[in-house]
């Protein structure tokens, strides 16, 4: 029996948040993912350095995903020397897993309009499918989306828009499928800002990585 398709959802997680956590669990339910990986970036390439290393970084994504079996956590990129490049990860993946089962990328819409800047872009398709997901002040919830897009980034998806999750298991990669998540205006930078202010934090991200950096003085 072929085995279901295994969703990843990479990213700085600096801190992980309840937008994260959301965009994870609606992804794993929508696209009906067997599993849902969390792959925390060591050294990101499209950013700055992130405020905390990576083992915290790792550290916070493992308790929030603690008391969720569906979700678990893939710590190759915080382990590995030099820049955490999406398609060198998932060529690692692929050729452990062979080259059958169906992987997704999991994108918010911020992160799917600037793809073309990362390292070797086009290739992603030939190893994974790709699912965007909306967040606010980037795409409309509930309208069909992507609605613009780069020229590059345009000519890149002709042709491999997918309609229905289910066709995500008829083919290991290269289709593209937007899917609507909860709204969550949330991101890391502003936790950042209001943990350097001072401010609670509080129930924006999950109460035991609000714990983790309280304990370690993280963000102050
Ligand atoms: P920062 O504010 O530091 O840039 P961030 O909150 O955008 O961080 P990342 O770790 O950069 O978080 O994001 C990882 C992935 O999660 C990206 O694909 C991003 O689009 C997605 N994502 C983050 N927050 C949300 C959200 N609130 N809604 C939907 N997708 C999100």
């Amino acid at each position: 029996m072929a085995e279901g398709p295994i969703g990843l959802l990479g990213g700085t997680f600096d801190p992980i948040h309840i937008g994260h956590l959301r965009l994870a669990e609606e992804a794993r339910e929508t696209l009906g993912l067997a599993e849902l990986r969390l792959i925390p970036a060591g050294e990101p390439p499209h950013r700055g350095t992130p405020r905390c290393p990576g083992e915290h970084r790792l550290a916070m994504v493992r308790r929030a995903v603690a008391d969720n079996p569906q979700l678990t956590v893939d710590d190759s990129e915080v382990h590995s020397d030099g820049p955490s490049y999406t398609v060198l990860t998932l060529e690692r993946l692929r050729a452990r897993l062979g080259p059958a089962r169906p992987l997704v990328l999991i994108l918010g819409a911020d992160a799917f309009e600037g793809l073309p800047l990362w390292h070797r872009w086009e290739e992603l398709f030939t190893l994974a499918h790709i699912a965007v997901a909306n967040r606010p002040g980037y795409a409309p919830h509930g309208r069909r989306w992507p609605s613009v897009l780069s020229p590059e980034l345009d000519a890149a998806c002709q042709g491999r828009r997918l309609s229905h999750p289910d066709q995500l298991s008829a083919a290991p990669a290269g289709g593209l499928l937007p899917f609507d998540m909860t709204p969550l205006a949330i991101s890391a930078t502003h936790i950042r800002e209001l943990l350097a202010q001072g401010h609670s934090a509080r129930y924006l991200l999950p109460a035991p990585v609000l714990d983790y950096i309280a304990a370690h003085s993280l963000y102050s």
